[in-house]
């Protein structure tokens, strides 16, 4: 079963395409409670487990290994990206999905107003 992200607002899964990966938080305890104040930040509901992970949706680029980019260009490795030892989440969710916006009534205004009273 795929694990989720557990940043607030996001509950991204790995898409299979090496766009988005997941990782599990560090096991040096520092680094992990940098990760776990990240989420807190997002949601104040959270409680790290074993399971937990945050998607490369919150990670900048510079926080994975370079060689990355070269493999998929090269077609060798597509399952997701390797996080550099020392890095930590710092971007919140982003913006909100296009398709919420979609939803929003757009009625022509004109189609009443054509019953003229004589
Ligand atoms: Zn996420």
């Amino acid at each position: 079963m795929p694990r989720r992200c557990v940043v607030g607002g996001c509950s991204n899964i790995p898409d299979g395409r090496g766009r988005i990966s997941v990782h599990r938080f560090p096991k040096a305890k520092r680094m992990r409670k940098i990760w776990i104040n990240f989420v807190n930040n997002t949601r104040s509901d959270f409680a790290c487990t074993d399971n937990s992970v945050i998607c490369s949706n919150h990670f900048t680029e510079e926080c994975f290994d370079p060689s990355f980019a070269v493999k998929l260009q090269f077609g060798l490795d597509s399952r997701g990206r390797t996080l550099l030892d020392g890095e930590y989440p710092s971007i919140k969710c982003k913006a909100e999905p296009e398709d919420k916006v979609s939803l929003k009534t757009n009625a022509p205004s004109n189609s009443i107003t054509d019953n003229a009273r004589q």
